[in-house]
Protein backbone atom coordinates (compact mmCIF):
# COMPACT_ATOMS: atom_id res chain seq x y z
CA UNK A 1 0.00 0.00 0.00
CA UNK A 2 2.15 3.05 -1.47
CA UNK A 3 0.52 6.60 -0.05
CA UNK A 4 1.29 9.46 -2.13
CA UNK A 5 3.76 12.05 -1.26
CA UNK A 6 2.16 14.93 -3.13
CA UNK A 7 -0.58 17.15 -1.99
CA UNK A 8 -3.57 16.69 -4.89
CA UNK A 9 -2.86 19.59 -7.02
CA UNK A 10 1.25 18.27 -6.84
CA UNK A 11 2.28 22.03 -5.19
CA UNK A 12 3.29 20.56 -1.66
CA UNK A 13 5.71 17.42 -0.39
CA UNK A 14 3.66 15.59 2.15
CA UNK A 15 5.80 14.43 5.07
CA UNK A 16 5.05 11.85 8.10
CA UNK A 17 6.74 12.75 11.82
CA UNK A 18 6.78 10.12 14.14
CA UNK A 19 7.66 11.02 17.56
CA UNK A 20 9.84 9.19 19.40
CA UNK A 21 10.95 7.52 16.07
CA UNK A 22 14.52 6.76 17.18
CA UNK A 23 13.96 3.27 19.18
CA UNK A 24 11.16 0.35 19.58
CA UNK A 25 7.77 1.08 17.75
CA UNK A 26 8.57 4.62 16.68
CA UNK A 27 11.50 2.91 14.35
CA UNK A 28 9.36 0.05 12.60
CA UNK A 29 6.59 3.28 12.36
CA UNK A 30 8.86 5.35 10.60
CA UNK A 31 10.53 2.33 8.62
CA UNK A 32 6.67 1.42 7.56
CA UNK A 33 6.21 5.05 6.57
CA UNK A 34 8.77 4.94 4.15
CA UNK A 35 8.56 1.98 2.41
CA UNK A 36 4.84 3.22 1.93
CA UNK A 37 6.28 6.18 -0.12
CA UNK A 38 6.46 9.19 2.37
CA UNK A 39 9.59 11.16 3.60
CA UNK A 40 9.81 10.59 7.24
CA UNK A 41 10.91 12.69 9.89
CA UNK A 42 12.34 11.04 13.21
CA UNK A 43 12.38 12.58 16.41
CA UNK A 44 14.01 11.85 19.54
CA UNK A 45 14.79 13.70 22.61
CA UNK A 46 18.27 12.16 23.27
CA UNK A 47 19.16 8.87 21.40
CA UNK A 48 21.05 9.82 18.46
CA UNK A 49 22.60 6.70 17.58
CA UNK A 50 19.64 5.09 17.43
CA UNK A 51 18.09 8.19 15.51
CA UNK A 52 20.57 8.00 12.95
CA UNK A 53 20.49 3.92 12.48
CA UNK A 54 16.63 4.31 11.76
CA UNK A 55 17.30 7.02 9.03
CA UNK A 56 20.36 4.62 8.25
CA UNK A 57 17.55 1.55 7.84
CA UNK A 58 15.76 3.81 5.44
CA UNK A 59 17.87 4.81 3.18
CA UNK A 60 18.75 1.45 2.72
CA UNK A 61 15.57 0.71 1.48
CA UNK A 62 15.58 3.85 -1.16
CA UNK A 63 13.41 6.30 1.74
CA UNK A 64 13.75 9.40 2.49
CA UNK A 65 14.29 10.44 6.59
CA UNK A 66 15.51 13.27 8.33
CA UNK A 67 16.43 13.83 12.00
CA UNK A 68 14.30 15.93 14.26
CA UNK A 69 15.90 16.16 17.76
CA UNK A 70 13.46 17.48 20.64
CA UNK A 71 11.48 16.88 24.07
CA UNK A 72 8.02 16.38 23.54
CA UNK A 73 7.33 18.00 26.60
CA UNK A 74 8.72 21.34 25.73
CA UNK A 75 6.74 23.76 23.99
CA UNK A 76 9.31 26.21 22.67
CA UNK A 77 12.15 23.86 21.84
CA UNK A 78 9.58 21.83 19.28
CA UNK A 79 8.12 25.83 17.89
CA UNK A 80 12.07 26.21 17.44
CA UNK A 81 12.52 23.01 15.95
CA UNK A 82 9.11 22.89 13.60
CA UNK A 83 9.64 26.41 12.54
CA UNK A 84 13.48 25.77 11.43
CA UNK A 85 11.89 22.71 9.81
CA UNK A 86 9.27 24.60 7.96
CA UNK A 87 11.82 27.15 6.82
CA UNK A 88 13.84 24.56 5.49
CA UNK A 89 11.26 23.03 3.32
CA UNK A 90 9.00 25.64 1.67
CA UNK A 91 7.78 23.43 -0.39
CA UNK A 92 6.35 20.87 2.09
CA UNK A 93 4.15 20.24 5.29
CA UNK A 94 3.83 17.99 7.67
CA UNK A 95 0.46 15.82 6.84
CA UNK A 96 0.96 12.84 8.79
CA UNK A 97 1.66 12.81 12.70
CA UNK A 98 2.85 9.94 14.83
CA UNK A 99 2.38 10.86 18.33
CA UNK A 100 4.17 7.71 19.65
CA UNK A 101 6.70 9.16 22.40
CA UNK A 102 6.13 7.95 25.66
CA UNK A 103 7.56 6.95 29.07
CA UNK A 104 7.01 4.67 31.54
CA UNK A 105 7.70 5.32 35.20
CA UNK A 106 5.68 2.26 37.63
CA UNK A 107 4.61 2.23 41.08
CA UNK A 108 1.90 1.91 43.56
CA UNK A 109 0.32 5.07 43.27
CA UNK A 110 0.29 5.70 47.63
CA UNK A 111 3.86 5.66 47.09
CA UNK A 112 4.63 7.35 43.44
CA UNK A 113 6.84 10.57 43.39
CA UNK A 114 5.62 13.70 41.52
CA UNK A 115 7.85 13.40 39.39
CA UNK A 116 7.18 10.11 38.40
CA UNK A 117 3.40 11.50 37.97
CA UNK A 118 4.12 14.27 36.49
CA UNK A 119 6.82 13.09 33.80
CA UNK A 120 4.41 10.44 32.46
CA UNK A 121 1.25 12.81 31.92
CA UNK A 122 3.66 15.44 30.71
CA UNK A 123 5.33 13.01 27.76
CA UNK A 124 1.80 11.85 26.97
CA UNK A 125 -0.11 13.89 27.32
CA UNK A 126 1.60 17.89 26.72
CA UNK A 127 3.67 15.91 23.73
CA UNK A 128 0.71 15.20 21.93
CA UNK A 129 -0.73 18.75 22.86
CA UNK A 130 1.67 21.09 22.12
CA UNK A 131 2.40 18.97 18.39
CA UNK A 132 -0.92 18.39 17.48
CA UNK A 133 -1.79 21.95 17.91
CA UNK A 134 1.00 23.07 16.29
CA UNK A 135 0.65 21.42 13.08
CA UNK A 136 -3.65 21.43 12.73
CA UNK A 137 -3.55 24.99 11.18
CA UNK A 138 -1.49 23.64 8.60
CA UNK A 139 -3.24 20.24 7.72
CA UNK A 140 -6.22 21.77 8.54
CA UNK A 141 -5.98 24.67 5.82
CA UNK A 142 -8.15 23.83 2.38
CA UNK A 143 -7.28 21.74 0.28
CA UNK A 144 -4.62 19.89 2.25
CA UNK A 145 -5.66 17.56 4.95
CA UNK A 146 -4.01 15.07 7.07
CA UNK A 147 -3.71 12.24 9.66
CA UNK A 148 -2.76 11.80 13.32
CA UNK A 149 -2.39 8.47 15.29
CA UNK A 150 -1.49 8.81 18.52
CA UNK A 151 -0.21 5.70 20.62
CA UNK A 152 -2.06 4.83 23.39
CA UNK A 153 -2.22 1.37 24.96
CA UNK A 154 -4.01 -1.56 26.59
CA UNK A 155 -2.88 0.41 29.71
CA UNK A 156 -5.55 3.21 29.02
CA UNK A 157 -8.51 1.05 27.97
CA UNK A 158 -8.66 -1.32 30.99
CA UNK A 159 -6.10 -0.35 33.53
CA UNK A 160 -2.70 -1.75 34.94
CA UNK A 161 -1.74 -1.67 38.80
CA UNK A 162 1.37 -0.29 39.29
CA UNK A 163 0.26 2.14 36.36
CA UNK A 164 -1.65 5.20 37.52
CA UNK A 165 0.13 7.64 35.95
CA UNK A 166 0.38 5.66 32.26
CA UNK A 167 -3.18 4.43 32.35
CA UNK A 168 -3.93 8.50 33.35
CA UNK A 169 -1.87 9.69 30.57
CA UNK A 170 -3.19 6.79 28.01
CA UNK A 171 -6.73 6.88 28.75
CA UNK A 172 -6.37 10.69 28.40
CA UNK A 173 -5.12 10.31 25.18
CA UNK A 174 -7.95 8.50 23.54
CA UNK A 175 -10.18 11.20 25.58
CA UNK A 176 -8.21 13.51 23.33
CA UNK A 177 -8.37 11.55 20.45
CA UNK A 178 -11.99 11.02 19.86
CA UNK A 179 -12.66 15.06 20.73
CA UNK A 180 -10.01 16.05 18.25
CA UNK A 181 -11.49 13.94 15.52
CA UNK A 182 -14.52 15.51 15.76
CA UNK A 183 -13.52 19.12 15.83
CA UNK A 184 -11.75 18.46 12.42
CA UNK A 185 -13.27 16.15 10.79
CA UNK A 186 -14.82 18.46 8.21
CA UNK A 187 -11.63 19.64 7.82
CA UNK A 188 -10.52 16.38 5.86
CA UNK A 189 -8.33 15.33 9.23
CA UNK A 190 -8.37 12.07 10.70
CA UNK A 191 -6.89 10.95 14.28
CA UNK A 192 -7.67 7.84 15.36
CA UNK A 193 -5.77 6.08 18.57
CA UNK A 194 -4.10 2.72 18.71
CA UNK A 195 -3.81 0.65 21.98
CA UNK A 196 -0.95 -1.91 22.03
CA UNK A 197 -0.68 -4.88 24.44
CA UNK A 198 2.75 -5.92 25.23
CA UNK A 199 5.17 -5.31 22.51
CA UNK A 200 8.91 -6.04 22.47
CA UNK A 201 10.68 -3.49 22.84
CA UNK A 202 13.23 -1.34 25.06
CA UNK A 203 10.69 -0.54 27.51
CA UNK A 204 8.90 -3.75 28.32
CA UNK A 205 12.70 -5.28 28.21
CA UNK A 206 12.85 -5.58 32.37
CA UNK A 207 9.68 -7.31 32.66
CA UNK A 208 8.97 -10.49 33.64
CA UNK A 209 7.80 -11.74 29.68
CA UNK A 210 7.75 -15.75 30.07
CA UNK A 211 4.80 -15.21 32.83
CA UNK A 212 3.15 -12.31 31.32
CA UNK A 213 3.71 -14.18 27.82
CA UNK A 214 1.07 -17.08 29.46
CA UNK A 215 -1.76 -14.06 30.21
CA UNK A 216 -1.75 -13.22 26.07
CA UNK A 217 -3.95 -15.35 24.28
CA UNK A 218 -1.59 -15.71 21.62
CA UNK A 219 1.09 -16.74 24.40
CA UNK A 220 3.39 -13.92 22.84
CA UNK A 221 4.11 -10.43 22.71
CA UNK A 222 3.54 -8.65 19.66
CA UNK A 223 6.56 -7.05 17.09
CA UNK A 224 7.10 -3.76 16.38
CA UNK A 225 6.35 -4.03 13.02
CA UNK A 226 3.07 -5.57 13.43
CA UNK A 227 1.91 -2.23 15.28
CA UNK A 228 4.13 -0.20 12.54
CA UNK A 229 1.16 -2.18 9.79
CA UNK A 230 -1.75 -1.37 11.58
CA UNK A 231 -0.59 2.51 11.79
CA UNK A 232 0.27 2.58 8.49
CA UNK A 233 -3.07 1.38 7.71
CA UNK A 234 -4.28 4.10 9.35
CA UNK A 235 -2.18 6.49 7.82
CA UNK A 236 -3.19 4.85 4.23
CA UNK A 237 -6.05 6.07 1.99
CA UNK A 238 -7.60 2.89 2.85
CA UNK A 239 -8.64 4.39 5.64
CA UNK A 240 -9.93 7.62 4.78
CA UNK A 241 -13.12 7.60 6.51
CA UNK A 242 -12.00 6.02 9.88
CA UNK A 243 -11.60 8.83 12.46
CA UNK A 244 -11.91 9.05 15.88
CA UNK A 245 -11.12 5.00 16.63
CA UNK A 246 -8.94 3.35 19.02
CA UNK A 247 -7.80 -0.11 17.62
CA UNK A 248 -6.54 -2.67 20.15
CA UNK A 249 -3.53 -4.83 18.89
CA UNK A 250 -2.60 -6.71 21.61
CA UNK A 251 -2.86 -10.69 20.52
CA UNK A 252 -6.21 -11.29 22.56
CA UNK A 253 -5.61 -9.56 25.70
CA UNK A 254 -8.81 -8.39 27.19
CA UNK A 255 -10.26 -7.86 24.40
P1 LIG B 1 10.85 2.86 23.84
O1 LIG B 1 11.45 1.69 23.14
O2 LIG B 1 11.19 3.13 25.25
O3 LIG B 1 11.12 4.17 22.95
C1 LIG B 1 10.66 5.41 23.42
C2 LIG B 1 10.87 6.45 22.34
O4 LIG B 1 10.29 7.68 22.80
C3 LIG B 1 12.32 6.74 22.06
O5 LIG B 1 12.43 7.03 20.68
C4 LIG B 1 12.61 7.99 22.90
O6 LIG B 1 13.66 8.81 22.37
C5 LIG B 1 11.28 8.70 22.75
N1 LIG B 1 11.01 9.67 23.81
C6 LIG B 1 10.80 9.45 25.12
N2 LIG B 1 10.58 10.61 25.79
C7 LIG B 1 10.67 11.59 24.84
C8 LIG B 1 10.55 12.99 24.88
N3 LIG B 1 10.29 13.65 26.03
N4 LIG B 1 10.72 13.69 23.72
C9 LIG B 1 10.97 13.05 22.55
N5 LIG B 1 11.08 11.71 22.46
C10 LIG B 1 10.94 11.00 23.59
O7 LIG B 1 9.24 2.76 23.81
P2 LIG B 1 8.27 1.91 22.89
O8 LIG B 1 7.97 0.63 23.56
O9 LIG B 1 8.73 1.94 21.49
O10 LIG B 1 6.95 2.80 23.04
C11 LIG B 1 6.51 3.71 22.06
C12 LIG B 1 5.12 4.17 22.42
O11 LIG B 1 4.25 3.03 22.47
C13 LIG B 1 5.01 4.82 23.81
O12 LIG B 1 4.08 5.86 23.77
C14 LIG B 1 4.50 3.70 24.67
O13 LIG B 1 3.83 4.19 25.80
C15 LIG B 1 3.58 2.99 23.72
N6 LIG B 1 3.30 1.61 24.05
C16 LIG B 1 4.29 0.70 24.13
C17 LIG B 1 3.99 -0.62 24.47
C18 LIG B 1 5.04 -1.69 24.59
O14 LIG B 1 4.69 -2.79 25.06
N7 LIG B 1 6.27 -1.47 24.20
C19 LIG B 1 2.66 -0.98 24.70
C20 LIG B 1 1.66 -0.02 24.61
C21 LIG B 1 1.99 1.27 24.27
P3 LIG B 1 15.23 8.52 22.74
O15 LIG B 1 15.62 7.30 21.94
O16 LIG B 1 15.95 9.75 22.31
O17 LIG B 1 15.28 8.28 24.22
Amino acid sequence: MRITFLDFDNRMIKYALVTGGSRGLGRAICIKLAKMGLPVIINYQSNEDAANETKQLIETEGGVAELLPFNVTDKNAIDTALSQWEEAHPDAYIAYLVNNAGIRRDGMMFMMPDEDWHAVLDTTLNGFFYISRRLLGTMMRKRHGGKIVNISSLSGLHGMAGQANYSAAKAGLIGATKSLALEVASRNVTVNAVAPGFIDTDMTKELDKESLEQMVPMKRFGKPEEVAELVGFLMSDAASYITGEVISINGGLFT
